[in-house]
């Protein structure tokens, strides 16, 4: 029998025991694992396990649930989609992300990426422009013991200058150019990972690293994701 939980359940692991996951969502999901992420070709092994180890059923809503292990985006309300799981998986391993790292996050929305780096880093900061599942995302993430991940509701624009300087930074939407407060808060040697792009037009994700002379870019892959929105503030 499989039981799930939290990946770093030391702090606050919620008294009540970590849910149990029928075997046949456990079996979905490393399917979901061999057929679409290790067989295009990542091989980063902490990533390949804590993509089977998070029940990205709990992540979407329930009308959903049947789908999410299946090969495509699903919607989580509000317009927004929790992205495919093979895109997770190959933005998490390209961000290298190591046991002590300091992760900022922009898009919250169902809160899985934020699940499966919360697997492999010291500690993950989330920040989410709509209201609503930026609540959800926090309590689906406390309920299942996340207990190293923060969740904010606020324009990803700004980034999150009280925690600066991040170790890395993944943004989950899509902005028409790089956030300069993004570039202000990853430390130097830090890697960024983001789409960049019209919400018609191409979009490219891109790897940056932060460099003593500047911001080196490698386009990677091209992408779809949701446009990233200016806040009101
Ligand atoms: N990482 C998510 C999927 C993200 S979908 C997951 O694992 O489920 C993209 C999310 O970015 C949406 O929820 C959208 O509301 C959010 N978003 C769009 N513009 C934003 C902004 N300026 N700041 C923060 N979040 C933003």
């Amino acid at each position: 029998m499989l039981t799930l939980g939290g990946c770093n359940p030391e702090p606050a692991r919620p008294a009540a025991p970590p849910p149990v996951v029928e075997p046949v969502l456990a079996e979905a999901r490393m399917h979901m694992v061999r057929d679409q992420i290790v067989a295009r070709g990542i091989t980063d092994p902490r990533v390949l396990e804590a993509m089977t180890r998070v029940p990205r059923h709990e992540f979407v809503p329930a009308a959903q649930r049947g789908e999410a292990y299946e090969d495509w985006p699903l919607p989580i309300g509000y317009g927004q989609t929790i992205s495919q799981p093979y895109i997770v998986a190959f933005m998490t391993a390209a961000l290298g992300p190591g046991p002590g790292d300091r992760v900022l996050e922009i898009g919250t929305g169902s809160g899985y990426q934020a699940a499966v780096l919360s697997c492999l880093v010291a500690e993950v900061y989330t920040v989410e422009i709509v209201d609503p599942l930026a609540r959800r995302a926090e309590a689906d993430l406390k309920r299942l013991g996340y207990a190293n991940v923060k969740v904010r509701a606020g324009d990803g624009h700004h980034g999150w200058p009280e925690a600066a300087p991040f170790d890395a930074i993944i943004v989950t939407c899509a902005p028409e150019q790089v956030p300069q407060a993004l570039v202000e808060q990853l430390r130097e040697g830090g890697r960024m990972i983001i789409p960049v792009g019209s919400q018609w037009g191409a979009q490219e994700l891109y790897l940056l690293r932060k460099t003593p002379t500047g911001m080196q870019r490698q386009g990677v892959l091209p992408v779809r994701f949701v446009p990233m929105v200016k806040g009101r503030s």
